[in-house]
């Protein structure tokens, strides 16, 4: 078997405050399409981590009084305890601050533009805002503030490196328009064609060590300057797999399958960072997957507002998996959603536990109550097989979903598929016919045992832990994507103790 090697990356969080239900959303959606590649026996590699070296954390950490050290660290943990929680598969937590780990790769990075002749000095005048960590044209600022942080930027004027974007118009127009780099979804790709038609402007890269209050990574061969928090932040996606340190891990596997981001940083994503590549002389990224943002009860979040929702909070009270469920079924993969804890509830209730519980835990109870736990002999009739193949179909559609990182169509497929066995489970009705005609009910629980099976398959990609929990009271261990569809709960086999997977949730204000 050839062995498929598969690349994802969360954006690198900003660590100067606490992780919120946003970042929540890119982790899941990040570890589902990770999850699908490791069902399908991928190599998979995962990197995430801490953008460290920005001004918001030296602000950050003045305002309380510590180290930027100090902050970086403390935050840092937060969002790797994050990550942890809600299940990310990540292979690499890489935090942009260690020098021995990240510095080498993007001075290196700086190093190769440099040598092809795309790195300058010049004085620049500019707005910056420190909240992007960017430079603003006075044409780009709605009422002379940032579209981002409606707060107004500030002047700066300083001699700084600049990075030849202009150059790179032609390539990256081509690069994007092939789909040599795949923009997710369309329209974020048209996004980004009409600004780099619009003409590309060369950007700072460095900025004064005395701005940057040191802090950050030293722009190699010139100790007065400091390089731009984006240059070192993108090229963690190259040092996370081993760029400077181990170059065999990062020939295997750069360039990257996906980078998954926010719409708000699309331009660094699909313009600066696939022209700085190129530059170096690097394969660019194969796609970049945009996804939008989460408004709590319809209100935009914020600290003002006070209502910032804490993921580890809510993992906390419901635990992973049903938050997980929300995200990926209710916050459209590739817009805008809404959180709330009542409709999470709601949810939880109504389609994890009457859906997903009730066909797990009434398979499970009747093979115990009925066949002493095991699966039973059967011959199959037109029923089950018209049923199996409808259910094959199914599948199909789920992971063409997946391939195509539709993540809430699979998902809602993937409930569909429990739906379609429910009412299977209800049209075959096994309470009434094991009295009246044992083989047919054995016919229906040995089809209904293996469609558990494959539902805990499919929720290996979005549910790890009910998955898990499916698998443990099947008694048998867990299963690939490859297996879909297979009848591999054999006769004979025994299940484990039936236990329930959702309790019903009561919402509390
Ligand atoms: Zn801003």
């Amino acid at each position: 078997m050839i062995e498929v090697k598969f690349y994802i990356t969360t954006a690198i969080p900003y660590v100067n405050a606490a992780p919120h239900i946003g970042h929540a959303l890119e982790f899941v959606q990040t570890d589902a399409i990770a999850r699908y590649h490791i069902s399908l026996r991928d190599d998979v590699a995962l990197v995430t981590g801490a953008d460290e070296n920005s001004l918001k954390n030296v602000h950050a950490a003045e305002a309380k009084g510590i180290t930027t050290a100090e902050l970086c660290e403390k935050n840092a943990a937060v969002f790797k305890e994050m990550a942890e929680k809600i299940g990310l598969s990540f292979t690499s937590f890489k935090r942009t601050s260690l020098k021995s780990e990240h510095w080498p790769g993007v001075q290196r990075l700086w190093e190769l533009c440099a040598k092809s002749g795309d790195v300058y000095k010049k004085t620049y005048r500019g707005l910056y805002c420190v909240g992007c960590e960017s430079f603003y044209e006075e044409s780009e600022l709605p009422d002379g503030l940032c579209p981002e942080h409606k707060k107004k930027p500030e002047a700066v004027e300083e001699e700084n490196y600049f990075f030849r974007l202009s150059r790179y118009q032609a390539d990256l127009e081509e690069l994007i328009e092939s789909g040599r780099l795949k923009i997710i979804p369309e329209k974020r790709k048209n996004e980004v064609l009409s600004f780099i038609h619009g003409g590309l402007q060369d950007f700072s890269i460095s900025r004064s060590v005395k701005r940057a209050k040191n802090w950050g990574v030293p722009v190699p061969g010139d100790e007065t300057q400091i390089q731009y928090v984006w240059f070192d932040a993108l090229g963690t996606y190259l040092t996370g797999i081993g760029y400077g340190t181990d170059e065999k891990h990062f020939e295997k596997y750069w360039p990257a399958e996906v980078h998954v981001i926010g719409k708000g940083i699309l331009r660094f994503h699909a313009i600066y960072w696939p022209a700085i590549l190129l530059s170096a002389g690097l394969k660019p990224p194969k796609s970049v997957f945009v996804h939008g943002y989460i408004t709590v009860e319809g209100q935009k979040m914020s600290k003002s507002l006070g209502n910032i929702v804490d993921p580890l909070a809510l993992i906390e009270k419901y635990g992973a998996d049903v938050v997980r469920y929300y995200l990926l079924s209710e916050v459209p993969t590739f817009d805008d959603g809404d959180f709330s804890e009542k409709r999470l509830i709601e949810k939880s209730n109504t389609e994890l536990a009457a859906n997903v519980g009730n066909l797990v835990n009434r398979t499970m109870v009747f093979l115990a109550n009925n066949f002493n736990g095991e699966i039973p002999h059967a011959e199959l009739g037109e029923t089950e097989k018209t049923f199996l193949e409808a259910q094959k179909k199914q599948m199909e559609l789920i992971s063409s979903h997946l391939d195509e990182l539709r993540l809430k169509d699979a998902m809602d497929s993937t409930m569909a598929f429990s739906s379609n066995a429910n009412k299977f489970f209800q049209d075959a009705a096994p309470w009434k016919s094991i009295k009246e005609d044992r083989a047919k009910a054995s016919a229906s629980l040995y089809v209904l045992a293996n469609q558990v099976k494959d539902l805990a398959i499919l929720l290996s990609v979005p549910l790890p832990n009910t998955s898990e929990s499916i698998f443990l009271q099947l008694g048998m261990e867990k299963k690939a994507w490859k297996d879909l569809g297979v009848l591999s709960l054999k006769p004979g086999h025994k299940t484990g103790k039936p236990s329930i997977l959702f309790r019903r949730l009561e919402y509390k204000s």
